[in-house]
């Protein structure tokens, strides 16, 4: 019998009872034997493979043959169905989307939880909220992860080290004075970078991008403060550069992760040489500046009901918009260019062997779409040359890496039981992912 979220809920009021109710009576043990044709295990894919959960966690997964059902077990078979572990986004935002429009004003408990469910029911169960968080976050990031909560796990990191006058824009992107701050000192910085790891975040976020010139560049003293105090919080530091020097520059400072592609020239051997040695991962975001164009292109995805399930009533209406989708498609140029410098640089980078994990800036405009994007993402990554089994490794273990998350993104012995059950299988086609049937929990089924 296949148990509900519901009843894990209920179960988690219940808990108290049930501890006193053990003490009296032992319980029976929970576990379940999960068979399907295939498993992706976050690294390999095992055929004809069998999953052991016990109380939420994986205990075995492996070939069939080598692992016997423990008695007692409740068994699934899901025959020709496909196993992986649920999805990491490791470059999202959260609550900052209403309709069409964007901005810090619509930042909200209802809102994030709105993102967080909608990141659940496309088989994403963590995501990065990598900035533009408003002092609620703090607060949320406790609440909104781990068992007995309804979607996504929130990770993430607060507000935000922008630049003085610079990015994030407070005109272009809505963003409100507490959705990042912008030291105008090394000094600064250095508090800044404290007072978020004092609230409470899970990783450090820094703005450098001029934004095509538009705006001021975070100066090269100011990022270098901000890193280096991360590193003395025990947090790493993602930055957000579109330009290749730029990545050069917070690469030297010592950045931990490129929070996006390097999407201005081609990148070279010095940056490679660079993210080699320093271990830097990369978060190519692909989908971020594909985004602008698109859905216009493609107005038979409306078609497709894995697509229309992820549109507000607004967004659904705008990409219906005959006019509209003439002016996103008139305005493209910039954005298909960036689109291909990503691919190429994406492939140059991964080919050396730099780490890729799958991030998409999901959720900062509506039509960076959350749970589409990523199933998208994962079709971008192969088209620069990553092999389907390499683009789903970046969107499960490789993500928990960078996070740090020591027992999610894959299915090993250990880990947190959170997989997702498809139809048919992504290393053959990687659009498969998107025949998504079953989100898992911590061993429960998500009714979706
Ligand atoms: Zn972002």
């Amino acid at each position: 019998m296949l148990r509900s979220l519901v009843l894990k809920s209920v179960l988690a009021v219940m808990a108290p009872l049930a501890a006193l109710a053990a003490c009296v009576a032992p319980q029976q043990t929970d576990v379940l034997v999960v068979d399907a044709s295939a498993i992706f295990d976050g690294r390999d894919v095992i055929r004809d493979a069998r999953l052991v959960v016990r109380e939420g966690r994986v205990e075995a997964v492996g070939p069939q043959s080598e692992i016997a059902a423990p008695a007692g077990a409740e068994i699934l078979d899901y025959g020709d169905r496909f196993l992986m572990p649920g999805m990491i986004a490791s470059h999202s935002h959260v609550g900052t989307v209403s309709g069409t429009e964007h901005g810090g004003r619509f930042y909200s408990r209802e809102t994030v939880e709105r993102d967080l469910a909608q990141f659940q029911r496309y088989g994403v169960v963590a995501v990065n909220a990598l900035g533009l968080n408003r002092p609620l976050f703090h607060e949320l990031r406790k609440e909104l992860r781990g068992p007995g909560h309804d979607g996504a796990d929130l990770f993430g990191a607060g507000a935000g080290v922008g630049a003085v006058d610079g990015a994030p824009p407070m005109d272009r992107m809505g963003v409100m004075p507490d959705q990042a701050m912008r030291p105008a000192t090394p000094e600064e910085a250095r508090a800044a970078v404290r007072e978020t790891a004092e609230a409470g975040v899970d990783i450090i976020k820094i703005w450098v991008d001029p934004m095509g010139g538009q705006v001021p560049k975070m100066p090269e003293a100011i990022y270098a403060a901000a890193i280096s105090e991360a590193h003395a919080q025990g947090l790493r530091a993602a930055a957000h550069i579109h330009d290749l020097e730029d990545a050069k520059g917070v690469i030297r400072a010592g950045v931990d992760i490129v929070g996006h592609g390097v999407r201005d020239a081609p990148v070279d051997q010095e940056l490679i040489a660079l993210m080699l040695e320093q271990d830097v991962w990369y978060v190519p975001t692909i989908n971020i500046d594909e985004a602008n164009y698109i859905y216009a292109e493609h107005p038979e995805w409306l078609e497709d009901p894995f697509f229309l399930a992820a549109l507000s009533p607004e967004l659904e209406a705008q990409l219906r918009d005959e006019a509209w989708r003439q002016r996103a498609l008139d305005g493209a140029g910039s954005a298909r260019m960036a689109v291909m410098n990503n691919l190429r640089n994406l492939q140059r980078l991964h080919a050396a062997g730099v780490k890729v994990a799958l991030g998409t800036d999901s959720g900062a405009t509506a039509l960076r779409i959350p749970g589409f994007a990523e199933h998208r993402e994962l079709e971008l990554l192969v088209l620069a040359g990553m092999t389907p089994t390499e683009a789903l490794a970046a969107a499960t273990a490789n993500g928990a890496a960078l996070m740090g998350l020591s027992d999610r993104g894959q299915l090993a012995p250990g880990f947190v039981a959170d997989f997702l059950v498809l139809e048919a299988d992504p290393t053959v086609d990687i659009r498969a992912t998107r025949s998504l049937a079953e989100v898992w929990r911590g061993g429960y089924r998500v009714d979706q």
